[in-house]
């Protein structure tokens, strides 16, 4: 039996829960034309980058690196984005996701079908992302499925959605099912994540960090892993992961008493409201060619797009959460587009993955992916 999508109590507890100053609003609700993913791929067309080796053209820098084209090797990740709806509106996401994205939800016979097609697969991680992905109301449901068919699942996790009523029992619902917590979390200092996720949302995410080690995450147990995701505040490349990892562990620590295992550091892609930043702040052309100037061919055997299979909240299938957000969808071996009912694994494996300029963010310094860095540059 269908559960009932119950959105608009979840949307009174958001605004309850969610009462102080946020940094922006969506692209959505404002109707700005960076809403669509053409006026997206437009802005990044035209950014003088003529005068690189590559010419930003992300097909020339794999080429000149002796990788003609970009082909998916398997499906290890299924990764599933349940909806754009979030508890948040943060300055640099690349869903513009928020509270009144309520229509984009990932329904209970999308659920199914993802499901069926997940059988269909070899994959041995689900991931499991939004938007908030605990907002849709068959999350736990989903997580459930996945678990009873010994995927590895990850939930990504705002932190602050886990403070909401409905979400008390969330860090043991996780930790009862060894699901692994994927927390984003911009930076350990109050002033850096606040400017990035609005007023308040640092000690909010505090908090939920304190219930996750009180649930027994964070502590080393590997069926408990508190990952923390974090991303630079500003038009700069990531940081070292691994001294970045030793460094949060101390200040979180010392300063917050919450521990978490792991740190995977990405950097920020430009589209959405993050492109909309660059824009608006006078970056975009600085960071598109410090992105270009920075490829590293190192990084393109551990690109996420040869692993992962990305479906979104209506059930379309991509090469990754970037290029669905751009809505470039996957095409298989045969150039058909790859249909999440009855999936067939075969045209999948060895397809062509769709590219463009926003992929350089995936490539530059030590890379980028949903893993975090992909090229270890501390070895
Ligand atoms: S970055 Fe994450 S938490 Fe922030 S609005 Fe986007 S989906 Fe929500
Ligand atoms: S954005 Fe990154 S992960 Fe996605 S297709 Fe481009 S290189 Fe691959």
């Amino acid at each position: 039996m269908t559960e009932a999508l119950t959105l608009p109590p979840i949307l009174d507890e958001i605004q309850r829960a969610d009462a102080g100053p946020r940094p922006t609003t969506t692209l959505r609700a404002r109707r700005s034309p960076l809403a669509e993913p053409e006026r997206q791929i437009e802005a990044l067309g035209i950014v003088p980058l003529g005068h690189l080796p590559s010419g930003g053209d992300f097909g020339v820098a794999l080429e000149m690196n002796g990788s003609p084209s970009l082909t998916a090797a398997g499906i290890e990740i299924f990764q599933i984005n349940l909806g754009k709806l979030c508890n948040m509106t943060c300055r640099h996401c690349h869903v513009d996701a928020g509270p009144d994205r309520r229509r984009e939800v990932m329904d209970r016979e999308t659920v199914e079908a993802c499901l069926s097609a997940l059988d269909r697969t070899e994959a041995h991680t689900v991931d499991l992302t939004g938007g908030a992905p605990e907002l849709n109301p068959n999350f736990r449901y989903l997580v459930d499925q996945c678990v009873a068919r010994a995927k590895h699942v990850i939930d990504r996790c705002n932190l602050t959605v886990l403070l909401l009523q409905r979400n008390a029992d969330l860090p043991e619902f996780f930790a009862d099912r060894c699901v692994e917590v994927v927390c984003s979390l911009p930076h350990y200092r109050r002033r850096n994540t606040d400017a990035q996720r609005g007023d308040g949302a640092f000690e909010k995410s505090i908090k939920a960090l304190e219930r996750l080690n009180a649930a027994g995450y964070g502590s080393g147990d590997p069926s408990r892993v508190l990952t923390l995701m974090v991303n630079p505040v500003g038009a700069l490349l990531t940081g070292d992961q691994c001294s970045m990892e030793r460094e949060w562990k101390r200040g979180l620590n010392r300063n917050h008493g919450v521990s978490f295992d792991r740190l995977i550091a990405i950097n920020n892609m430009p589209i959405a409201r993050f492109l909309e930043w660059l824009e608006k702040s006078g970056n975009l052309e600085d960071y598109m060619e410090l992105l270009v100037t920075t490829f590293n061919p190192s990084t393109v055997q551990g690109l996420m797009c040869r692993n992962t299979l990305s479906v979104s909240w209506d059930g379309r299938v991509f090469d990754c959460d970037f290029n669905q957000m751009l809505e470039l969808e996957s095409r298989g071996t045969d150039n058909l587009p790859v249909n999440i009912e009855g999936l067939d694994p075969s045209p999948v494996v060895g397809r062509r993955i769709v590219t463009g300029r926003h992929c350089f963010g995936c490539t530059a310094g030590a890379g980028s992916s949903c893993g975090g860095a992909i090229h270890d540059t501390s070895e």
